[in-house]
């Protein structure tokens, strides 16, 4: 008989009946010490602290874990390290049996007990477990200085600088009867991109003296990529059944540019247009400028919603509202899992070249 561990318990998997063995006599209950618990996506370490700690209390307030709003509980979840065993400490993220992998106890937000495995991370600084959260967690991402004001601002000198844009072109389309392909297809998209970063810098750069750092140019992690690319996939499935929709009613989301092809002495200018320009000045306006100067305003759905719309109403498009609303609400959600540009950028980028490969392809 082994007598020198009766502190242990055994949870039973519902699942595979294996026994997992935790080295405390009983589970915790979260509430009786103010503790906040979070589990790795593993489900196989426990992530310990207190809700007197100052350092959590500077993160999102004085209110206990697992009474945080789903917005303060993902602020807190981007600032905390990967586990020990990889992965990242989620509210959603359950105890799970050793064996199988299937949960054998709630997250935080279905029950306050808890389950304390081996290698766990202990911080509860206020019952003297472990040093707190100080030095754990990553520095907070820098709200945009710029108000909506800004941004509505912003929108409307956009607007004004597109308009006098047209009209210009309007103009110098009654001079020339016989305009140079060229130049109209490579010179006029790059300087229609170029005027959105106009108001970013009058309303960012001149009035907060913002940072490229505080419009999202800053390092991102490299898992975003991969969720980005999924959505991809995803957008795409759905736009094929969107055309063919359309398709039926005689119509198409955005007009046939092949023709355009055929008469360009070169197609470089414009490709660099769609494929570099683009991604990089319209992700620096309408997410680096537009959303993250809503969302510390609105909610971060409503400024990804209120961005989309935008980015979909500048494509002047009709038909094309729909999809282009949703990749600017993609966009904008990998700019709210990173607080990078970085990540739709390269999204935007692969998504346009794919466009003019496709069309090059089929000219
Ligand atoms: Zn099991």
């Amino acid at each position: 008989m082994d007598e020198a561990v009766p502190t242990n318990i055994v949870v039973t998997c519902p699942s595979c009946g294996h026994g997992t063995v935790f080295q405390m006599p009983w589970p915790f209950h979260a509430g009786y010490g103010d503790q906040g618990f979070l589990y790795n996506e593993a489900g196989d370490r426990t992530l310990i602290w207190s809700s007197f700690d100052p350092d959590y209390q500077a993160a999102v307030g004085s209110k206990p874990p697992w009474a945080l709003t789903d917005e303060e509980r993902q602020k807190f979840e981007d600032r905390l390290p990967p586990a020990p065993s990889g992965g990242r400490w989620l509210f959603r993220n359950p105890a799970r049996c050793v064996r199988c992998g299937n949960p054998i106890s709630g997250p935080i937000t279905e029950t306050t007990y808890y389950l304390r495995y081996d290698g766990s991370v202990d911080r509860d600084v206020a019952r003297g477990w472990g040093p707190g959260l100080k030095g754990m967690l990553k520095p907070a991402a820098p709200a945009a200085p710029w108000r909506p004001r800004d941004v509505w601002l912003g929108v409307v000198m956009a607007a004004v600088l597109m308009g006098a844009g047209y009209a210009l072109v309007f103009v110098l389309r009654g001079l020339h009867a016989h305009p140079n392909v060229d130049l109209w297809y490579a010179l006029f998209p790059t300087l229609f991109e170029l005027v959105l970063l106009v108001p970013v810098w009058w309303f960012a750069g001149r009035k907060y003296h913002a940072p490229l750092r505080a419009l999202g140019f800053r390092k991102f992690p490299g898992s975003v990529l991969g969720i980005g690319v999924g959505l991809l996939f995803a957008f795409y499935f759905a736009s094929g059944i969107y055309n063919l929709i359309l398709h039926r009613f005689g119509l198409q989301a955005q007009p046939d540019i092949r023709p355009v092809f055929g008469e360009l002495a070169s197609p470089w200018p414009l490709i660099f247009s769609t494929v570099i320009v683009a991604p990089l000045v319209e992700e620096t306006f309408f997410r680096g400028f537009v959303f993250n100067g809503l969302r510390s305003r609105f909610h971060w759905a409503w400024a990804a919603a209120i961005s989309a719309a935008l980015f979909a109403a500048a494509h002047l498009e009709i038909w094309f509202f729909l999809p282009a609303f949703a990749l600017g609400f993609l966009f904008a959600f990998l700019y709210q899992r990173s607080n990078s540009v970085w990540p739709g950028m390269a999204l935007h980028f692969i998504l346009n070249s794919i466009a003019m490969i496709g069309i090059l392809v089929l000219t």
